[in-house]
């Protein structure tokens, strides 16, 4: 865990996240509880005793059976965000794109395979709505990608797995097309869905048109099957459950 903060600071280029909390805290202690809960949980960070800063993390055992341990740095990076983003979406969405990257289980596989994580993530999501969902009716799940306020689904079933992946695809889009540094900015500063122009330039509405094209041309590294089977095997190998 003391390894995944300063790689979370340095892929939201925040070092500075703790300041807002105690600029001048020296030590950051963070209480990490197992537990049978249905959902992983985090408590915004709080100045302790002794200029400290402390947060909690409960991770539910349900949740780090699934890919190895990509519920921790998501669960962190919750905290490093330092606030509550306005759009859920968002605020879900960067906290797996920085998972993906930093977990022992995803990173590897990527890594090891020269695998490009936002090429894996889109495709996924484009596989999913040409099998599942139809984005020329606007449906629901769909809509709510990068709105303000916006509800979370439960990750157990088959739309939240979805509206977690469609989430971070849409990060993963406006941190490579706007940068992490304007990203962040919309996603620790924004208010409402106008300040997409505001800090992007763009309007959401055009953003999201942008983000579903981009989506749907999306051309896989490895078709489908390719991806299943190299998963299954490094999940295999590595001993976690994919
Ligand atoms: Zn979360």
């Amino acid at each position: 865990m003391s390894e995944y903060i300063p790689q979370i600071e340095t892929l939201l280029n925040a070092q500075d996240w703790y300041t807002a909390v105690d600029a001048d805290a020296g030590t950051v202690f963070v209480n990490l509880e197992i537990g049978g809960t249905p959902h992983s949980m985090v408590w915004s960070p709080t100045k302790g005793a002794d200029g400290t800063i402390e947060f909690s993390i409960l991770l539910s055992f349900n949740q780090i059976k699934t890919p190895a341990d990509r519920a921790l740095p998501h669960e962190l990076t919750h905290s490093v965000l330092g606030t509550t983003c306005f759009s859920n979406s968002l605020e879900e969405g960067i906290c797996d794109y920085t998972a993906a990257r930093i977990g022992a289980g995803y990173s590897d596989f990527f890594e090891k395979n020269d695998i490009d994580v936002m090429n894996f993530y889109n495709y996924d999501v484009r596989v999913a709505l040409e099998d599942i969902y139809d984005a020329q009716k606007g449906n629901e799940m769909l809509d709510s990608i990068g709105r303000a306020g916006g509800y979370t689904y439960s990750i157990q079933t088959q739309d939240g797995i979805f509206w977690y992946e469609c989430s971070q695809s849409f990060v993963e889009y406006l941190v490579k097309n706007y940068g992490m540094d304007k990203t962040m900015q919309l996603i620790r500063e924004g208010n409402d869905e106008t300040d997409y122009q505001t800090y992007l330039g763009v309007s959401f509405e055009e953003l999201k048109d942008e983000w579903i094209a981009c989506v749907k041309n999306c051309e896989p590294q490895y078709t489908i099957d390719e991806y299943r089977q190299m998963t299954s095997a490094f999940f295999k190998e590595n001993g976690g459950v994919d």
